[in-house]
């Protein structure tokens, strides 16, 4: 079991799914930077936030729900938890503080766009969940993304695999962010959709090791060939 001090940001495991060099370079070494992408989604996540609680057909929602895991050392925040009067604990209701009756709890997670083709989005969604079932001791067997294009929802399993890939993931982030390393690169497609590409250089030479150190190391060569 982990400690509260010890959490680490669901967001960071995205970053892990999509590639481990990124989850360091942001969450190591601090070097994110915003691009188009990134804004835009935050632009679409704050306004999911701009409400307070409210009750919809019967339904409770409630926005922005910090959640967390000592379990699987996590913290993050959920976008709308829709919570559904049940009448049992067979049902999948549970008790929640300050409200008479039993819930359904169904995640929605709001983002820019389609549907990706990976799966780290998917792997975020069931982060959230194994948060908010241990918070609630719940079962969650269901989760949903509601993305900007086409404005649909899309509801996502949460079975074993993705439980243990997630669960993977939690370890081997843990493993990057303890050791201080940050893995090089490795060119492959989906560095034209990284937005720290410019930062990473990808295709420079890979025994340099951390973004930094290249750099620092590069603006040396430059300085003495200036003085020789
Ligand atoms: S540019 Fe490629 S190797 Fe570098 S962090 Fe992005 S995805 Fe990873």
């Amino acid at each position: 079991m982990f400690t509260e001090d010890d959490l680490l940001p669901i967001s960071a495991l995205q970053h892990l799914a999509f590639c481990e060099r990124q989850a360091a370079l942001i969450h190591l070494e601090g070097e994110w930077q915003e691009n188009k992408l990134t804004v835009e989604g935050h632009g679409l996540h704050d306004k999911v936030h701009e409400d307070d609680a409210e009750v919809r057909n019967g339904v409770r929602l409630v926005r922005g729900l910090r959640v967390r895991s000592l379990e699987f050392g996590l913290v993050g925040a959920i976008d709308m938890l829709e919570l559904t009067p049940v009448d049992s604990a067979e049902a999948g209701g549970v008790a929640l503080p300050g409200l008479r009756g039993r819930f359904l709890p169904y995640i929605v997670e709001y983002k820019r766009g389609r549907p990706k083709l990976d799966h780290c989005d998917e792997i975020q969604l069931c982060a959230q969940a194994l948060c908010l079932e241990e918070m609630l001791g719940a079962s969650i067997a269901e989760s949903a993304f509601f993305y900007g294009t086409p404005r649909r929802r899309h509801a996502v399993t949460l079975d074993m695999d993705l439980r243990a890939e997630t669960g993977r993931l939690a370890v081997r982030l843990r493993e990057i962010i303890d050791s201080g390393q940050t893995p090089p690169p490795e060119y492959a497609p989906r560095c034209q959709n990284c937005s720290l590409i410019d930062l990473c250089l990808p295709q420079a030479p890979r025994q340099e090791g951390s973004v930094s150190r290249y750099l620092k190391r590069t603006i040396n060569e430059v300085t003495s060939e200036e003085t020789a």
